[in-house]
């Protein structure tokens, strides 16, 4: 159990947060004394027993809320449900790679709800609970992709670059509050999200899985290292101290590098 909790006290929502990303950044809140909200589409024991580990882990509250991230009624029920909402992680998100005139309109759709409508509809409902509690953190996953593009990538990039410019319109709507908005940009994290690619990849290039892994994903980042759920929970602990209260409408990148090519 951690000794330094700068978040003690506050509640956190992570949207998307029983793998990847969301779990290491739930995880990284807990550690700072959060008590976190956990969130997915499915409600298996396993997503409970997480909440449950995490608890135990942490020494905060940590209850498991399943809401479906693709519809706006689930995005609002999951805070008002919540109750309290001090620290909202806007992660919730899926991939498709195809090209624009071959890409599944109902993919189309499913990845701008997701990644994209979801945080419309979660920092709506969240906002009026910061202002009364009189202090608020909205930090929403971008990515690498909300900055720059790739091929085949046209409902991502497309919903990526959206959610950076929500990030600056949430950031000048509550700049004279005591609430901030920033957007995190990873450049690959080996996340389930990211392997499932590879196997596709493999077979579109003729490569082995590491090949892939050297010569497609770290290619594009001069570290060649992955960055790790670790450090994407760390910068949101940051991001959510007080250290960074006058920091609102920004992208921070934890890319090795890859934005400054
Ligand atoms: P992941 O597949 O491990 O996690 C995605 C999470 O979203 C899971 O918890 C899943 O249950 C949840 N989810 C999916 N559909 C949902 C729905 N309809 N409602 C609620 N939850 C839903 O992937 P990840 O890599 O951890 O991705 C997390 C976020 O980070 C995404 O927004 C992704 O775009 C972003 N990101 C990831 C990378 C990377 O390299 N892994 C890079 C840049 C940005």
């Amino acid at each position: 159990m951690s000794t330094h909790t700068p978040l003690s006290g506050k509640t956190a929502i992570i949207t998307g947060s029983n793998s990847g990303i969301g779990l290491g950044v739930a995880h990284e809140l807990a550690k700072a004394g959060a008590n976190i909200v956990l969130n997915s589409f499915t409600d298996r024991d396993e997503d409970h027993q997480l909440a449950k580990d995490m608890a135990k882990e942490h020494g905060v509250e940590v209850r498991y809320i399943k809401a479906d991230m693709s519809k706006s009624d689930d995005c609002r029920a999951l805070i008002e449900t919540a109750g309290a909402c001090d620290i909202l992680v806007n992660n919730a998100g899926i991939q498709h790679v195809a090209p624009i005139d071959d890409f599944p309109v109902e993919k189309w759709n499913a990845i701008l709800a997701i990644n994209l409508s979801s945080a419309f509809h979660t920092t709506a409902a969240a906002l009026p609970m910061m202002r009364k509690a009189g202090w608020g953190r909205v930090i929403n996953i971008a990515s690498a992709h909300g900055l720059t593009a790739s091929p085949y990538k046209s409902a991502y990039v497309a919903a990526k670059h959206g959610i950076v410019g929500l990030t600056k319109v949430t950031a000048l709507e509550t700049a004279e509050e005591p609430i901030t908005c920033n957007a995190v940009c990873p450049g690959y994290v080996l996340t389930p999200l990211v392997e499932a690619q590879i196997p596709d990849t493999m077979k579109q290039y003729n490569m082995d899985r590491d090949t892939v892994i050297r010569e497609v994903l770290l290619d594009r980042q001069p570290s060649k290292q992955f960055a790790t759920v670790e450090e994407l929970g760390g910068t949101c602990v940051f991001l959510a101290s007080d250290y960074a209260k006058q920091i609102t409408g920004t992208t921070i990148s934890v890319d090795g590098g890859w934005t400054a090519l």
